[in-house]
Parts: C-alpha cells; structure tokens; sequence
C-alpha cells in the first residue's frame, strides 16, 4: 500500500497565503466588515470625523458570562437576579467562546473586546486566563473590566502560567474607582473620591511590580461613574490619575439602567458637557474632540493626546488644517490597519502601504515635525511622554431604550423626540455585544436596558447560587 505524502505544494501555497495575510496593511475580513458598517451608518453619522467603519467597528463587549458583583454600586447597571447567578469558570470560558466567534465572523480581528458583566476577579485566575486566551484566538484584544480590589498574588497567578512564563504579551484592565461604589476592602463606603486614591495607586502599582519582576507590559484605563454627588470631583480624581501610569480616564454619567433600588440621585443633572468641562478643567487646557468622533456625539466623546512633563498634548491640532488632512489620509488609506502585531510583520505591511500610497510619508513626518514642535523637544526627551485618551461614554436610560430598540426592530420610527433620538443612537451605536444564538449583534444599552433580565433569570436556573 503506498503511503500518502504531504503535498508541499499545497502546504507552500497555505503557508504563502497566511504571510501575505499576516503583512497586509488590513486584514481582508476586517476591511469588508468596516465597509459593512459604514453602509449601514446612518449619513449624517457619515462625516470625515467619523471613526465607525473607517478605523474600527467599534467596541465590543461579553454579557451574561460572569453575572455576579461582589461590591454593591449605586447605581449599579445589573439587574437583580445578577447577583443570584454562580460564578462558573466553565460557563465562562464556553460562552466567552462562542460570542467572540460570532465577532470574529461578522467583524473581522484586531477589536477591541471588554471581558466584562459582573466583577471578572470573581473568576479564578485560571478561568479568567482561559476566557482572555478565548478572545484572543478570536482576534480580540481583550480589557478585562473590574472594580480594582484584588491582591497582586492573584494578578500574578493570572498573568504567569502553572510553567513560570507569562502568558500573555500585554494586560489590559480598565479598573472602575469611584466614590459610589460599597463594600471595597479597606474603604467600605468612601465619602470623597479623595479617600479613594491609595486605591487606585495601589492597583496601578501592581502592574507595575508584575512589570519589573515578571516583564509583562500592562495598559491601563481608570473608570468612573458620575452623578451629582460625585461631579464636582471629576478635577481632582484626574489630577490625581495624571500622576498614574492610566491610558485612559472613562468617565460614564450615570443612567437609569439596571436596578432600581440602587438609583440615589437625580441623574439627568450630569451631562456629558458637565463632566468634559471639569475634565478641561483639570487639564488646564480645552480637550478637542470634534474632529474624531466615535459613532453618535451623544453618545461618546475622545480626545487623543500626549501627556509630557505633566502637560497634556492633543495627537492632532484641530484648529490646523495640515493636521486635519492627516487625519483624513489617515482614515482613508491607513483604515483599519491593525498597529499591534509582531515587528517584522508589521515593517511589511507598513512597507506594503506606503508603497500603494507614496504620499502618506511625507504627510506623516510633518505631522510628526508638528506634533514635537507643540509638546517641545526638551518634554519629548525629558518628559516621560505617553499618551493618554479621555472619554465620556453616556449611556442612555432604560425608559427611552426599550420602545426606542422596539420601533428599531418593527422598522418603524419612533413619533416621540426622546425615543427618535434614542434610535438615532442605536443606529450610530460604538458599544455592540453578540449573539451567535440568533447571529445578532446589539448596542450594550438594548443589553442591560431589555434583554438583561430574561437572561440573568435563564442563568439563574442554570447557575444558581450554592449548587455547583
Ligand atoms: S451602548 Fe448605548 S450609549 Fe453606548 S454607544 Fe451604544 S447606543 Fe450609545
């Protein structure tokens, strides 16, 4: 009987193929799921500051995967029944699975996934090492969102494998400090956000000591809710944040979604422009963000920038129209070229784009000449520059959701101002958590606001409390 032999030159082709993948400036799903996503903007979402379809599809999130929360926030955005439902690494990992490959289907790779629902360190660091390896074989770069009050031991134990190497290439955690949060260790119900910034020091410098002792490079996002009571502290929880190594300061104005018996305060008085004003403040500059926007300006607002020698920078100078057609060529040309892939494989593709665009070199030096010009050669050098992203994601109440996704899904438009407006936002949406079970995909505000409570009693049957 002869034997089968390997068909090199099939396995050349394969091989072939992938190296052509791995190098090419946007990976081919990824650019006919942008284009999927710009067709289906609504147009006046369709400006030459819009970041959907152009640079990315937008964030993406997991639900139902880790219901529970063992710090009681108000307002908390969970339903009730969340809390009734088991943490099971298993679940986890499973239904973790099956939802990024749904994203990875309809969206193509290198998104940015948030592993979140209730608080992930709930998870044991294997599990939750399982559930991050998931979404990274599925393309995602994945943030685990958490309130922040674990121990390093159980960062490490997460971070390096049973064999003493590390298991991942970079960490990312978004850690939510704020004053309206009960129950943290050390600091039951803090009064101030002042009282909470040993706090939040303490968890950047666990990353930083995992860092220096095991060299896992971390990026880190600080997340804070507001309401009335803790508005008037947004300054000083981003002075203090300024000294941290955070890439990101998220600040979300609190909605009516979720619990009920967790809504304290009259949360309409906080509007995005409220919370921007006492971010600029603190800056001690204006934070430009029209010219990048994310989806609805309801919505969402960014500024992109470079913080050196304690001075915040912006990336692009919108007020320079040099500046303002390097952002078109780069969102026109560079796309949804994905930045973060191993160094030879991204000189080529880097290599591969600008011999299709020729232009975009000289563009981009002067850009870069500009750029050091504005934050000085002395603070580039000597400054420590970073760069540091401030947002305001505002999520929408329950009240105007739910009929606002019912008239979505009749095909209708809503008559009432509120609600229209809510579609709108729907149409435009940044945030999106998948559903393989029906090939959907749906705005994280239609999640918690409608489709929550049916699944968190599900999971209660199937993961109750105390039995497993
Ligand atoms: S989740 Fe809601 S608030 Fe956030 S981008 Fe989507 S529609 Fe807007």
């Amino acid at each position: 009987m002869r034997r089968a032999r390997p068909d090199f030159g099939q396995t050349a082709r394969a091989r072939l193929r992938e190296l052509i993948q791995a190098t090419a400036p946007v990976h081919p799903d990824t650019e006919l799921a942008l284009c999927a996503r710009w067709a289906e903007l609504p147009d006046r979402a369709r400006t030459s500051a819009q970041l959907l379809g152009r640079r990315t599809c937008g964030c993406e999130g997991t639900h139902g995967v880790f219901p529970r929360c063992d710090l009681a926030c108000t307002p908390c955005y969970h339903v009730r029944e969340a809390n009734l439902v088991q943490v099971d690494g298993d679940h986890t990992r499973q239904e973790v699975d099956r939802q990024m490959a749904h994203l990875r289907a309809v969206r193509g790779t290198g998104q940015h996934a948030q592993l979140i629902g209730g608080e992930v360190t709930l998870l044991g660091p294997d599990a939750h090492a399982a559930a991050l390896d998931a979404m990274l074989r599925h393309g995602r770069k994945p943030m685990s969102m958490t309130h922040g009050d674990f121990d390093y031991d159980y960062l490490r134990r997460l971070a390096i494998g049973p064999d003493g190497r590390p298991r991942f290439a970079l960490l990312r955690f978004a850690g939510h400090f704020d004053s309206l949060m009960l129950g943290r260790r050390g600091i039951e119900r803090p009064r101030r956000e002042a009282d909470l910034h040993q706090h939040r020091r303490r968890f950047v410098e666990q990353f930083e000591r995992l860092e220096r002792e095991h060299g896992v490079p971390f990026d880190l996002a600080h997340n804070m809710t507001v309401t009335p009571r803790n508005l008037g502290q947004v300054g000083e929880v981003v002075r203090a944040c300024l000294g941290m190594r955070f890439g990101m300061m998220s600040f979300q104005p609190a909605a009516y979604v979720g619990n009920p018996r967790r809504w304290r305060e009259e949360f309409d008085e906080v509007t995005i422009d409220r919370v921007w004003t006492e971010i600029e403040r603190a800056v001690g500059t204006q934070l430009p963000w029209r010219h990048l926007q994310m989806g609805d300006e309801r919505c969402n607002r960014s500024a992109y920038g470079i913080l050196a020698g304690g001075r915040w920078f912006p990336v692009l100078d919108d007020t320079d129209p040099r500046d303002l057609r390097v952002r078109d060529a780069f969102l026109d040309r560079v796309g949804g070229m994905d930045l973060e892939r191993q160094r030879w494989a991204l000189a080529i593709a880097v290599a591969r784009l600008l011999a299709r665009n020729p232009r975009l070199a000289p563009l981009a030096a002067g850009w870069a000449a500009r750029l050091v010009s504005r934050i000085g050669v002395r603070r580039v050098l000597r400054g420590r520059p970073r760069s540091l992203t401030f947002v305001v994601h505002a999520f929408m109440d329950a009240s105007v959701v739910r009929p606002a996704w019912e008239a979505l899904e009749r095909g209708e438009t809503a008559g009432d101002p509120a609600v229209r407006a809510a579609q709108e936002r729907l149409s435009t949406c940044s945030y999106a958590m998948a559903h393989p079970d029906d090939g959907r995909l749906v705005p994280a505000c239609v999640q918690h606001s409608v489709l929550d409570p049916q699944e968190n009693r599900r999971l209660r049957e199937l993961l109750p409390l105390g039995e497993r």
